[in-house]
């Protein structure tokens, strides 16, 4: 269990307590107000006092115009609804934001290919793809957010990027059951395998995910599609997820040759560059209780970070984000609580193929939110099986793993132990 996360107290209820009533007389909307992002998730409280804005107090010329009588009658409806809504939304707030409901389990965790070996291995067993899964659902289940990365589409298509086969990932649709079954409610499709079917096989794990209710970030029709958040509304609270990939522009492999970075007209990712990102998270900041940036980067098989991307990290942080969640390097690399706020650099192999023991390690990340702030966090060792399920080492089995990210935590800063087989 980690023993201290840092609070700061006075600064931070002031300031809260400025932008709640920034809010609620309407500055902070009519500050606001031009950013057409931002303003395509609003509260009933925001979009009645933008309406409230109308009437000739917000500095913007275009409305000013649009002013007239049947305008004013709308605003005069309007604004007593504004009260109404104002009251109610308060009441609302009073009666219902008990310690209880503002509590939320956010549960992270890495790799997910359920085709090629682990495929043929869960075929070993009666082809249940439930079965990955079934020694850790009660762990994963605990959370209201179940974040891993599918590393590759969820497909039946046949045409590749590679004839061969052997650099491309893929999982059957029916890998969609034992995901839901899993518990997850959010995936990251920002990775550098997700196009590995060309377009097709991202129209069809949209598809899939879709018709199972499971939330997908970071890909899309369109860069704008790619960029959208996925938005989770749980316990009172509004959850978004923004992800990004590295080597979204880099074409290596297919026939034709495929740059996996989406555009205006493009199917693709949404690739791991600050500005967009920057640009991303002013729009949503201020319509979610907790932002997570789900990045896919690191280096490959190393249990190292990066200069370059711990600087990255914190810009993130001091942009604005609640939660780091990395992935791609197939290892569980060292966790950083910086101001108060989770980095998890990489969470490794959930469930793969590979056949290095390092990669078939890793970590359930396990966090607790108390008022929007973390309050615990815990990891739990999880290891690959027959390379076709995931169990929980005990004892023996997990001190070695455990010793080793209680180093590469502590390399970055991280105060935190080891407590019954788990950090
Ligand atoms: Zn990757």
């Amino acid at each position: 269990m980690w023993k201290s996360v840092k609070i700061v107290g006075p600064v931070l209820l002031l300031l809260l307590v400025a932008v709640v009533v920034i809010r609620f007389t309407g500055i902070w909307d009519s500050i606001n107000r031009n950013d057409s992002k931002a303003n395509k998730i609003t509260d009933s409280a925001s979009t009645a006092i933008q309406a409230n804005n109308m009437n000739g107090t917000s500095t913007n010329g275009n409305t000013a115009n649009q002013e007239n009588s049947s305008n004013k009658t709308s605003y005069n409806q309007e604004n007593s609804a504004i009260s109404k809504r104002l009251e109610q939304n308060l009441k609302s707030k009073e009666s219902t934001e008990t310690p209880k409901q503002q509590a939320l389990s956010i549960i992270a965790v890495g790799d997910i290919l359920l085709g090629r070996g682990v495929e043929y291995h869960i075929n070993r067993v009666q082809g249940d793809f439930t079965y990955p899964f079934r020694q850790v659902v009660d762990v994963l289940r605990q959370g209201d957010i179940v974040f891993a990365n599918l590393e590759g589409p969820l497909t039946e298509s046949t045409n590749s990027l590679d004839p061969n086969g052997k650099i491309v990932l893929k999982s059957p649709e029916k890998a969609a059951e034992g995901i839901k079954y899993a518990g997850i409610n959010v995936l990251n499709l920002a990775n550098n395998h997700i196009m590995d079917y060309y377009e097709q096989g991202l129209l069809d794990t949209i598809n899939i995910l879709d018709k199972h209710g499971i939330a997908y970030t970071g890909a899309g029709k369109n860069i704008e599609e790619a960029r959208k958040p996925a938005i989770i509304e749980k316990n009172g609270l509004k959850i978004a997820v923004i992800s990004y990939t590295d080597m979204a522009e880099y074409t290596f492999k297919g026939n034709p040759m495929l740059s996996f970075a989406a555009d205006e007209n493009k199917s693709g990712v949404a690739p791991r560059k600050y500005e967009l990102i920057k640009e991303d998270i002013d729009a949503i900041r201020e319509e979610v209780d907790i932002l997570i940036v789900s990045l896919h980067w690191g280096v490959e098989n190393s249990f190292n970070v990066t200069e370059e991307q711990i600087e990255f990290a914190h810009q993130l942080i001091d942009d604005g984000v609640d939660i780091i969640l990395g992935h791609h390097p197939h290892r569980f690399q060292g966790v950083e609580i910086y101001n108060g706020k989770p980095i998890v650099y990489s969470l490794g192999n959930f469930i793969f193929d590979q056949n290095d023991p390092n990669n078939q390690e890793s970590f359930i990340v396990s966090m607790k939110f108390k008022e929007k702030k973390l309050s615990f966090m815990q990891l739990i060792p999880v290891r690959t099986i027959d390379k076709n399920h995931v169990i929980i080492p005990k004892g023996d089995e997990a001190i070695e793993m455990l010793k080793r990210e209680l180093e590469l935590c502590g390399k970055l800063g991280s105060k935190c132990a080891i407590v019954n087989d788990t950090i």
